[in-house]
């Protein structure tokens, strides 16, 4: 009987039994079969995702996950900014349809919403999530098993929203879910609000980043991110590691992201974002065909209405100069909506 690579991995994992299981090794031929494997795969093949998920771990005696640096203990309960608990919380998972059309696919991307947030900006559309902690807490086994169950439910990837202030947590969740057959991409889903030390320990298990970078100018990021001024600098860095890691964004035949980076700049009133500064950044840094998505639904939110900045919804011009900027700085991956957007917008002058 010819053995898949799937069921050879998973008899392999079955075996292994507990969270800090040998590595698995993979017959010569079985690998010649394999085409494309998520990155924590790998790494697990290689023998280095526990020790990834033993590093992320300790991490939470003096929690340093984030630029905030609260260095709070919250293996005994203590909090931080982003106010979570040790344990993940969960507001939703589901196959969601709303995200860029090569995370969607045909059967959606699997989105798993987490509750907190270490950015926390003042226009949230997800306030009663991110600011006020609203969710389940569950174990790390119950994570995973969101994880097969998107899997089981045809979903292209497992969409992980604001995802920074439990990686360790995700880490072992995946792992866990990987013992039993999860083989979809990982989307880090993030604010970019995120320390390079951290993504680089990342490496080799994110398939694709999906980092916002949300304002260029530090007063912008200060005011309307809790006194994040460092956002700008920090958020740039953390992408050019991303991209070393996994490079321009690439789809598999059917048109569904696999490995990238995809970067999301949402264009806000009275120019607050930085879109040209922010267009330019991307231009003469990264590839030029990075996939960027310009988007154009910032509406008030949270407590936006007490900055008259950013009070209102922005007017088609600023959307369109924003997607005139892109081109004029020569960016060629835009977001395929972004540019249906445009062209609609163009058609109705
Ligand atoms: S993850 Fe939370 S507790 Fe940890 S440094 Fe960031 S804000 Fe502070």
């Amino acid at each position: 009987m010819k053995l898949t690579r799937r069921d050879f991995i998973k008899k392999s994992l079955f075996l292994s039994g507990s969270l800090l299981l040998s590595p698995i090794s993979i017959h010569a031929a079985v690998k010649k079969e394999i085409e494309w494997i998520p990155a924590y795969e790998k790494l697990e093949m290689e023998g280095k995702l526990a020790q990834r998920v033993k590093q992320a771990y300790a991490m939470f005696e003096n929690c340093q996950l984030c630029p905030r640096r609260c260095g709070v203990n919250r293996q005994k309960g203590e909090k931080g900014f982003c106010q979570a608990p040790l344990k993940p919380v969960i507001f939703s998972h589901h196959p969601h349809f709303g995200e860029e059309m090569s995370l969607v696919g045909g059967k959606g991307s699997g989105t798993i919403f987490f509750s907190n947030c270490n950015l926390r900006c003042i226009f949230c559309q997800n306030w009663p999530i991110s600011h006020e902690g609203r969710g389940k807490e569950i174990q790390e086994e119950d994570l995973a098993d969101m994880m097969l169950k998107l899997q089981s439910m045809g979903c292209h990837n497992i969409n992980l929203v604001t995802p920074t202030h439990v990686m360790p947590n995700i880490l072992n969740a995946t792992r866990i879910a990987l013992k039993k057959g999860l083989h979809l991409p990982l989307v880090y889903n993030t604010s970019g609000y995120e320390r390079l030390e951290i993504v680089k320990l990342l490496d080799g298990i994110v398939d694709i980043y999906l980092p916002d970078l949300k304002y260029m100018d530090v007063e912008k990021a200060a005011k309307y991110s809790a006194g994040a001024s460092d956002y700008p600098e920090v958020t740039k860095k953390a992408i050019i590691e991303m991209n070393r890691q996994v490079g321009v964004l690439r789809l598999d035949k059917q048109g569904i992201a696999i490995r990238g980076v995809m970067i999301r700049h949402l264009v806000m009133p009275n120019r607050v974002a930085g879109t040209e500064k922010f267009v330019k950044w991307v231009a003469e840094t990264l590839p030029k065909n990075t996939y960027v998505n310009i988007m154009a639904q910032y509406r008030v939110e949270y407590k936006a209405y007490d900055y008259p900045e950013i009070a209102r919804g922005i007017t088609t011009q600023e959307f369109l100069e924003a997607m005139e900027w892109a081109e004029k700085y020569g960016l060629t991956n835009l977001d395929p909506q972004s540019v249906a957007v445009r062209n609609f917008y163009h058609h109705r002058r």
